[in-house]
């Protein structure tokens, strides 16, 4: 009798270790460091983790099987510019004055799952009011669904600069922020801005190197830090194994933000010749963001959608950001998938690689740049942006051959993130 419950109890282990393996089959399989695609693999995953991937469909009894023979499989893509607190639209100027931290928190889970559904496994959160970090702790302790987040709290920018959060305030709301708040106006402010993000439990640093099209001040493009400030900014965040990434659309301080060692540029507008060649000698990134360049070209032309001192720079750096895109990669500058979702509605990331490739770069390499440059950048090669043992279970499906129909980037329609699938 005793031998009999053993076996029974034995028994019922191997099922539930069985039970907990997937076997995922896919019709066609994109590796991402060779560019290749590959036909009828099995996936397997074993916990958060991929256990093989094994050539041919091998369906055990038991095992918990998915069926992904009609599409194309790839690994989770990676979005390194994203503002998961926010969705811009005509009522964000307000809504600045009169929404919670609590009202914030509740829009950003929504947010955060719609980006996930859509085939974002991780992205870089740069910048919020700080929700972002508890929304990042909460996605990783498995309380809500959401990609895995990196994030830079709160943007640093100097008073009146892009990310000054009080800029266009009445004098009655605009107090004296400083490094606490995100804002800096000198070496000392600089150092103490960053380590105050390192406390707070920020994962990387954004600043604003020059004028935004979105905030409601004049310039859209003039520089806003002093390079001695952005050293700094950049030598503190190193001590903390954080890396810096700036806001840019002006020449000038795009130079000042690449010499004081930020890692990526995001937007990069009006990128001259010259500055191209310093993002190579410096391996830095370019972030395009083309999508919310579009964005915000198209909705300038609604009246009132835009505070009006935003109209003209966005009419301006709008239709701009392409083009610098298709040169710059026609360079060799490094190109690091984005999209600044949150400037345009969120879930809808992956249009950025429809421009992508009308600008030029092929379809397999705007994959590649969403996948492996980034989870190099994020440092994270060797766990995340391709499928391979040992990597974690981040994996997504789509419809159609990707470099042939590249629309079908927008439609995912197979999300498994750890190993948990959350969308089939
Ligand atoms: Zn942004």
């Amino acid at each position: 009798m005793r031998k009999l419950l053993l076996l029974f109890f034995g028994l019922l282990f191997i099922q539930n270790s069985i039970a907990q393996t997937s076997y995922i089959l896919c019709g066609k399989l994109i590796d991402t460091k060779s560019g290749n695609i590959s036909s009828e693999k099995t996936i397997v995953v074993k916990g958060n983790k991929i256990a093989d991937v094994i050539d041919g469909y091998i369906m055990p009894k038991g095992g918990n099987l998915i069926d992904l023979r009609d599409k194309v499989v790839m690994p989770g893509l990676i979005d390194m510019h994203v503002h998961l607190e926010m969705e811009y639209d005509n009522k964000t100027r307000i809504k600045k004055y009169i929404l919670n931290e609590a009202d914030v928190a509740y829009n950003s889970v929504k947010f955060a799952e719609l980006t996930l559904k859509n085939g974002f496994t991780t992205v870089r959160d740069l910048g919020g009011s700080g929700v972002n970090i508890s929304l990042r702790n909460a996605i990783n302790a498995g309380d809500i669904p959401g990609p895995r987040v990196f994030t830079a709290g709160k943007s640093l920018a100097t008073t009146g600069g892009h990310a000054d959060p009080t800029n266009g305030s009445s004098r009655k709301l605009i107090g004296n922020p400083g490094p606490k708040e995100g804002v800096v106006n000198s070496v000392e402010d600089a150092k103490k801005a960053v380590r105050q993000r390192y406390k707070n439990g920020a994962d990387c640093i954004k600043i604003t190197a020059t004028g935004g099209v979105l905030s409601v001040a004049k310039s859209g493009d003039n520089p806003q830090f002093t390079i001695e400030e952005i050293k700094a900014i950049c030598e503190t965040a190193k001590d903390y194994g954080m890396h810096v990434a700036a806001h840019a659309h002006g020449d000038v301080g795009m130079q000042r933000a690449i010499i004081g060692g930020v890692k990526t540029i995001e937007h990069g507008t009006y990128m001259s010749d010259k500055t191209m060649e310093l993002m190579k000698k410096h391996d830095a990134y370019l972030v395009p963001t083309i999508t919310a360049g579009k964005e915000v070209a198209e909705k300038a032309k609604i009246a009132g959608f835009y505070p009006e001192i935003v109209v003209p720079k966005a009419l301006a750096v709008g239709p701009q950001i392409q083009g610098t895109f298709a040169k710059a990669y026609k360079k060799g500058v490094g190109i690091a998938f984005g999209t600044d979702a949150g400037v345009f509605k969120h879930g809808v990331n992956g249009k950025e690689f429809g421009f992508m490739v009308e600008a030029g770069m092929p379809a397999m390499e705007t994959i590649q740049s969403a996948t492996i440059t980034n989870a190099m950048l994020l440092k994270m090669e060797n766990e995340i942006g391709q499928i391979q043992k040992g990597f974690y279970a981040d994996i997504i499906a789509v419809d159609n051959d990707p470099t042939k129909i590249i629309s079908t980037m927008e439609s995912v329609v197979f999300v498994m993130k750890n190993g948990v699938v959350y969308k089939k």
